[in-house]
């Protein structure tokens, strides 16, 4: 018998496809302690704050949990096998590679870096996506190719046009939208965000993942914070944003062919 129940976990576990969602930032600054002088990491504590006050790390939070809790009930998700798995469930700093670990760890089918943008001058907007370069740039440590860069790319385009289309009866703007490769990353991010891609894609053990980081909106920008983040939207735009990014990931599931894996050195 427990062998029967121990078969049947293993057998459901199997037909699980885990999409593995990435709140950025958490936790709290420590005294005398920046991000850049943390051992081994290199996550940042928050990053974009909106007028008002509202802090990066947690409408991230906000949003992922939004988005498990959609895909659980989504009825084309439930058929595909598709949950949810959060890096953080908890206002809590994890490093990069933590973060990518627990893609790993998971073997993860989709693995997205949720976030939300903030600009020299406060006045940009557009939803964006950002994968790992094919040609991935040469900074810190870490140096190599994405052989995987269309598919992460056809991905993220996915992602990237239905939130904008989303937003758009909120206030946003399609048009301005865009996926770029992290060569032309226009900063910010760097440490928490795509530093946590590049570990993830530099790992064979996810050959079979889609990796994407989302920047929802600039919310420093005062013109979008007022209709994504203001009282009487804030809600209804963080649950089209999940919808969207569901059905994203349901289309994608349901076309994609993940590549055979790569052959392991001897
Ligand atoms: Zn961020």
């Amino acid at each position: 018998m427990k062998l029967l129940v121990f078969l049947l976990s293993a057998l459901s576990t199997l037909a699980e496809t885990i999409v593995v969602i990435d709140p950025g930032h958490g936790g709290t600054i420590e005294k005398n302690r920046s991000d850049g002088t943390q051992k081994g990491d290199g996550a940042s504590w928050n990053n974009a704050t909106a007028h008002g006050g509202l802090l990066e790390k947690n409408l991230c939070l906000e949003y992922a949990q939004e988005i498990k809790k959609n895909l659980a009930d989504d009825p084309r998700a439930k058929k595909l096998g598709a949950r949810a798995v959060l890096t953080r469930e908890t206002d809590k700093h994890i490093s990069s590679m933590g973060r990518a670990a627990v893609a790993v760890e998971n073997s993860a089918r989709i693995f997205l870096s949720l976030h939300f943008n903030a600009s020299s001058n406060g006045s940009a907007e557009g939803t964006r996506g950002y994968i790992v370069s094919k040609d991935h740039p040469h900074w810190e440590y870490m140096h190599f190719l994405n052989p995987y860069a269309d598919r992460d790319r056809a991905f993220s385009e996915r992602v990237v046009k239905e939130v904008a289309t989303a937003l758009k009866p909120f206030g946003g703007d399609p048009k301005k939208a865009s996926t770029r490769g992290d060569s032309k990353h226009d900063g910010g991010h760097l440490k928490d965000g795509i530093r946590t891609l590049g570990f993830a894609r530099q790992d064979t053990h996810l050959f079979q993942a889609v990796i994407m980081l989302l920047e929802v909106e600039f919310i420093d920008n005062p013109k979008v914070a007022k209709w994504l983040l203001g009282e009487e939207t804030r809600d209804t735009a963080r649950q089209a944003v999940a919808k969207a990014v569901v059905k994203a990931i349901c289309d994608h599931l349901e076309t994609d062919q993940a590549p055979a894996a790569p052959r392991k050195a001897r």
